[in-house]
């Protein structure tokens, strides 16, 4: 089949880069990117930072007009794909009009997953996921109000900072017995709480909101430990649901995400999915992965790219993804299920410490976290791409260079 027309469902990271990478590796038929909200493709992390604390110079666009036309992109905003037919290889929009694909890549992202019984109250209630969203926030956390972050994960803790430095009067709801329990291991967890902590914000673990009201303009939240909290407004962050609705209607295979090969193909041979709305089976492990960042968008967006074209996957590398909280750059690479975690440098709990954590299982290093120390971050990806075996007294010797064992 002659490959002339790409199509696009969802102009977020994965759909951007989809278009840069078969441009740039020599695709010249069309491409048409459609999204369902009214921007040029923007960049998500800076959502919870950048954007908040500094709106006037945050950087969010990822293609320019000028740069979508340079790569000849016809782009459609404001109205999304309703439904697919795989059969006809046709695309029908929110307005009614149909499109024709040789090859599709939906890539749209997912939606917060909601907490009826804060919606309920329709005033007051947050979640973040787009620029929106983001732009409410600017106000909403203003100096002295009392704000609460439901959801002690990335978004939570990124939120609870950026409220904090605005000067609100911070707490944070955990219902598991650590933060950041999704991604990172304990060690850095109790890291993180113990910093938010020392920097004012009220962190709850193991706490659970168990009813919610309006008193006039204070939202009232009972706990199940029996205390009760006011509150001028609530955000929540508990996860995202992957944007499989035109998937499965088109009859793909979807388990909560559209299940893609090592190619990102669907179970439809003329549709590929990428980024947050997908769960990839690979090789080695047991059960589809769906892995929410940046440069997972980026590198299952190249692989589709690649492999409509003909061309071989870029290298695999193992997951990477960061976040910044209260001025700490934490990043992480590979798996963070690793069996042990050792400690490289000095932690001082609840201090503005650098430090580096190896994550070993069965001998071999298969992760790395660094806190405020970005650029050894290099070295522990090579360690853990090349799957070096653990050795205590050269990796956690700080008077050795991890460039040198890597
Ligand atoms: P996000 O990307 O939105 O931060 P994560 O999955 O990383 O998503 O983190 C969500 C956090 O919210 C998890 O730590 C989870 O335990 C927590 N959580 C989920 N539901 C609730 C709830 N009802 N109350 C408090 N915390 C919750």
């Amino acid at each position: 089949m002659s490959l002339s027309r790409i199509v696009i469902i969802g102009a977020g990271q994965a759909g951007a880069n989809a278009i840069l990478e078969l441009r740039t590796q020599g695709y010249e038929g069309s491409i048409t990117l459609i999204g369902d909200e009214p921007h040029l493709p923007y960049e998500r992390p800076p959502l919870s930072k950048e954007v908040i604390l500094a709106p006037d110079s945050a950087r969010v666009e990822i293609l320019s007009a000028e740069k979508l036309a340079a790569l000849q992109v016809n782009l459609i905003t404001g109205n999304g794909a309703t439904r697919i037919d795989p059969e006809a290889r046709l695309i029908e929009l929110e307005n009614g009009d149909t499109l024709d694909y040789d090859k599709l890549l939906i890539a749209t992202g997912g939606a917060p997953r909601r907490l009826p019984m804060l919606d309920r109250l329709e005033q007051g209630v947050y979640t973040l996921r787009n620029l929106e969203d983001a732009r409410k926030l600017i106000t909403v956390f203003a100096p002295e109000k009392r704000i609460v972050l439901v959801g002690g994960g990335v978004i939570g803790l990124e939120l609870a900072s950026s409220a904090l430095a605005k000067g609100c009067r911070v707490t944070v709801l955990e219902q598991e017995s650590m933060v950041m329990k999704r991604c990172a291991p304990a060690l850095l967890g109790e890291y993180l709480v113990g910093r938010h902590r020392a920097q004012g914000i009220d962190v709850r673990l193991s706490a659970r909101i168990t009813r919610a009201e309006l008193q006039g303009e204070e939202i009232h939240l009972a706990l199940d430990d029996g205390q009760t909290l006011v509150a001028d407004a609530v955000v929540y962050g508990i996860g995202i649901l992957p944007n499989v609705q035109p998937a499965t209607t088109a009859g793909l295979e979807v388990e909560g995400a559209i299940l893609v090969d090592e190619h990102c193909q669907s179970s439809h041979p003329d549709i590929y999915a990428a980024g947050d709305v997908a769960a990839q089976r690979r090789q080695g492990l047991d059960r589809p992965l769906r892995i929410e960042s940046w440069e997972n968008a980026n590198n299952q967006a190249a692989i589709f790219a690649r492999h409509v074209l003909g061309l071989a996957p870029p290298a695999v590398r193992a997951p990477w993804f960061w976040t910044d909280q209260l001025g700490i750059n934490i990043q992480f690479v590979g798996d963070m299920a690793a069996a042990r975690w050792h400690l490289r440098g000095d932690l001082q709990p609840g201090t503005d410490s650098a430090f580096a954590l190896i994550g070993v299982t069965e001998g071999i290093v298969v992760a790395g976290i660094t806190v405020n120390q970005p650029r050894e971050m290099r070295n522990l990806r090579r360690m853990v791409d090349n799957r070096l075996c653990f050795q205590a007294e050269q990796h956690l010797d700080l008077a050795r260079d991890l460039r040198k064992t890597a």
